[in-house]
């Protein structure tokens, strides 16, 4: 057992942290779709100095709204009562290399956690397609990558120490406080702070990545088998194209020996290709749509062919320097080829200026009760507009079709839908109003989104 705690700067990919808010006092997300002025921004050093911060929020019947990483494309986060940061409250706070048990601090981004854990031989047993969130945060919305065999990180949550709106600090468990536990597995920042998490992690592992372009129709037709053979299988498809860019990774024992990319093909691959390529493409799109076919077919073919190895989060993980904004539904498994053939014809049906592309992925079934895989295996839509474009025209015209098939919105991601809309695709929403109700009657942590997609009270 072990304690490292982690200032907000500390670590080399530790850049400082921005200014929650700018000169004018308005905080923005990163997508720059969601915007508040709060009415205080508070950034405590220690878990007394918080719990104070709530008690007293609590006494003037005031509202706080605690932001991880900023990273979701919703107004989850956004608020016009106090917003917390806890970047001060980092750190790994428990570590047993037996059990692979590991609790972190709320506030620890997830980009640390991977370094900290290397010593121990323990790794995440799966990563989103970034790492600049708060494990709170990605918690909060339902975070997830790709992988049948795999959950989001809520699956692996095990336990949780969380403040209440009144200051109380439970721990809560499978075993202790259950229901507590179930609602703030997957808690939308409405049921307390988490303060600390508690994850089932996995022996350190290698992933084996190979990234090639392949006939978009051969992967529509074997997609949802080949899911079963890849342990981490993901696509991207390109309006107008016929081809899938396919990512296949398969896992390996962490003593393999590794062929990661060197610095110049990281450097080419992913920054210059990756990030600076994609924002051309998109710049170019713009200004002529009408090349955008020619520009999407040429992205598909670039975006990858090559095989490569490294530690696990490194394959996972992609820097993401182009601003975009994002919608993302989960869909039962079952369904994926008859939805994405509708998604495809929608969003050919959408001009020819569509430049990011359509990505797919799989989650395995949690028992999560406001998960987007719970309680069934999913295939993943997640569609994207550059962030100086339009989504909303684009967004509508693909998600009735996400709607019509059952999907549940990521809740960090754009989505239309409200509280009497998501009742009918989580069989445990009122159990999680239920909680909410008990553990925060008066809302402190009540916002605009939590008033849509969850009710007022
Ligand atoms: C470029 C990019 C790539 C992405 N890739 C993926 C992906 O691959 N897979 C995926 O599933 N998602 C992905 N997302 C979405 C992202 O993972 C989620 O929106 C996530 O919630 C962001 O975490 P955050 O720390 O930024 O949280 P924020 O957006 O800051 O907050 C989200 C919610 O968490 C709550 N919260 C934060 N800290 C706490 C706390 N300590 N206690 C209680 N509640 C808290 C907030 O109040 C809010 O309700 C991506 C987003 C971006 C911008």
């Amino acid at each position: 057992m072990k304690t490292t705690g982690f200032s907000a700067q500390h670590g080399q990919r530790g850049a400082k942290q921005p200014a929650l808010v700018d000169r004018h006092g308005v905080w923005r997300n990163w997508g720059r779709s969601a915007q508040s002025r709060p009415s205080g921004v508070e950034q405590p050093g220690t878990e007394d100095q918080l719990l104070a911060l709530l008690r007293a929020a609590h006494r003037e019947g005031r509202r706080v709204k605690v932001v991880g990483g900023g990273h979701s494309f919703t107004d989850i986060a956004a608020t016009d009562g106090t917003l917390i940061s806890l970047d001060r409250l980092q750190g790994l706070t428990r570590v047993d290399p037996v059990s692979g048990l590991v609790s972190l601090l709320g506030g620890t981004r997830v980009w640390r956690i991977s370094d900290a854990l290397e010593p121990y031989g323990l790794a995440l047993a799966n990563m989103g397609d970034i790492d600049r969130q708060s494990i709170a945060g990605a918690l909060a919305t339902g975070t997830h990558g790709t992988g049948l065999g795999f959950t989001g990180y809520s699956g692996m949550l095990r336990s949780v120490r969380i403040a209440l709106a009144d200051g109380t600090v439970l721990t809560a468990s499978a075993q202790h406080h259950p229901e507590l536990f179930q609602a703030a597995r997957v808690g939308l920042g409405a049921i307390g702070v988490l303060l600390e998490v508690t994850l089932q992690c996995v022996p350190a592992f290698t992933v084996s990545a190979a990234e090639h372009p392949e006939p978009l129709e051969h992967m529509i037709e074997s997609f949802v088998q080949r899911s079963r053979e890849v342990d981490h299988l993901e696509f991207y498809w390109f309006q107008h194209t016929q081809l899938a860019a396919t990512k296949s990774n398969m896992r390996q024992e962490a003593g393999v020996s590794r062929r990661p990319l060197t610095r110049r093909q990281h450097l080419l691959d992913d920054e210059l290709l990756g990030n600076g390529g994609l924002r051309l493409l998109c710049e170019a799109g713009r200004a002529i749509p009408r090349a955008v076919p020619a520009l999407n077919r040429f992205a598909a073919t670039a975006m990858g062919d090559r095989q490569y190895s490294d530690r696990s989060d490194r394959i996972f993980v992609s820097p993401r320097r182009t601003r975009f904004r994002e919608m993302e539904y989960a869909v039962p498994l079952e369904d994926f080829e008859e939805v994405f053939r509708e998604v495809m014809a929608a969003v050919n049906g959408c001009g020819s200026g569509i430049t990011f592309p359509v990505e797919v992925r799989t989650a395995g079934a949690d028992d999560t009760w406001l998960g987007t895989a719970s309680g069934r295996e999913s295939a993943y839509f997640a569609l994207h507009r550059f962030v100086k474009e339009d989504h909303v025209p684009f967004f509508a015209a693909v998600e009735p079709i996400l709607r019509a098939a059952g999907g549940r919105p990521h809740w960090g991601k754009i989505h239309t839908m409200d509280a009497p809309d998501l009742a009918r695709v989580y069989p445990r929403f009122e159990d999680f109003r239920r909680v909410r109700a008990q553990v925060d009657p008066g809302g402190m942590f009540a916002n605009a989104y939590l008033d849509r997609v969850v009710g007022r009270g």
